[in-house]
């Protein structure tokens, strides 16, 4: 566990990685998780290649930060598997000790062949559910500005209820930037009776025409005033980057005070736009 001593922050926070997938990246990942430690986050969660494709790394990676003392849960997405695949894998957590899961469908890249035996995550939840009983914690993931896949926003969120009734503890959401539609989505699933915590998923601008360009892809709107402001700066990098921690910041109090539990990071594993944020919301409460 790191030893420097902790933010105090309004409310539990978490980190998401990617795997590395080189020796160099596992050894950098170690620092980042050193200095985001400080923010003393309830888990860091590992991302989970569909298809399996980062199997062994997510796990390596999960391996190297319980090792340095924090809570690591695996991303699990089961797209493309088989059920026997599957238990194999949660055997493999369970041996490790592993207490909590993502649980995801995930998305095989298009033209790849879909053999498996899962076509919605709720299928994987029940499967964990039926297989390792209630001792493990799962996660889903949520869409408040509903899944790209889908048409209509009724069945999504019918779709995301029934995941919840499957057996997940909690979700953690997409990234976005207008909390309201975050707040929206809150009532639409409280009103189909998912009372369970609904966390945030916040993406610091780490890079802004990367960002942009993971929205498009999603239906994730970044508001107009942010993308033409962000536009403008051309090659600033300063002003890029001051200008993002800034919205992000406001974006995460305005959470906080509206009740969120929790705040997710997406960090693409970097530590230090994600702990600018945790000291301002540190420095907000204090
Ligand atoms: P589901 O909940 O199964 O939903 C997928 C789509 O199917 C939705 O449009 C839903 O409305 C629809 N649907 C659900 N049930 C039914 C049904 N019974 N009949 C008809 N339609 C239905 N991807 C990865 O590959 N690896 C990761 O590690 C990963 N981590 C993620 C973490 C978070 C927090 C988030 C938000 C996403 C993550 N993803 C990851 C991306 C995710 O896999 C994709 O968004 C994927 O397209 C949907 O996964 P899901 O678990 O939300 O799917």
């Amino acid at each position: 566990m790191s030893d420097t001593p902790s933010l105090r922050l309004p409310v539990p926070v978490s980190f998401e990685f990617f795997p590395p997938n080189t020796e160099a990246g596992s050894e950098k990942l170690k620092t980042v998780v050193r200095e985001l430690g400080s923010a003393a986050p309830e888990f860091f969660s590992v991302t989970y290649g569909a298809g399996g494709s980062t199997r062994d790394r997510t796990l390596s990676t999960v391996r190297d930060i319980a090792a340095l003392g924090f809570e690591a849960a695996p991303h699990l997405s089961c797209v493309g598997s088989t059920r026997v695949g599957i238990a194999e894998i949660l055997g493999t957590y369970r041996a490790q000790n592993i207490r909590r899961l993502v649980a995801l469908r995930g998305d095989l890249p298009s033209g790849t062949a879909t053999a498996g035996e899962f076509r919605y995550a709720n299928e994987l939840i029940a499967f964990v559910r039926e297989t390792q009983g209630t001792d493990l914690r799962i996660e889903v993931a949520a869409y408040p500005e509903y899944h790209p896949q889908q048409r209509y926003a009724r069945r999504d969120l019918q779709h995301f209820a029934n995941k919840m009734k499957a057996g997940a503890d909690a979700a953690i959401t997409q990234f976005f930037y207008n909390p309201d539609a975050y707040f929206h989505f809150l009532d639409e699933v409280r009103a189909l009776g998912v009372d369970a915590p609904i966390v945030p998923g916040i993406m610091p601008f780490h890079n802004y025409a990367r960002i942009a360009q993971f929205a498009m892809r999603d239906g994730i709107e970044i508001p107009r005033w942010v993308a033409l402001k962000m536009e403008g700066y051309m090659d600033d990098a300063a002003s890029i980057r001051a200008f993002g921690i800034e919205v992000v910041s406001r974006l995460c109090e305005r959470l906080i005070a509206g009740g969120a539990p929790a705040i997710h990071f997406y960090t693409l594993n970097q530590s230090a736009l994600t702990l600018e944020v945790c000291r301002r919301l540190a420095s907000a409460r204090a």
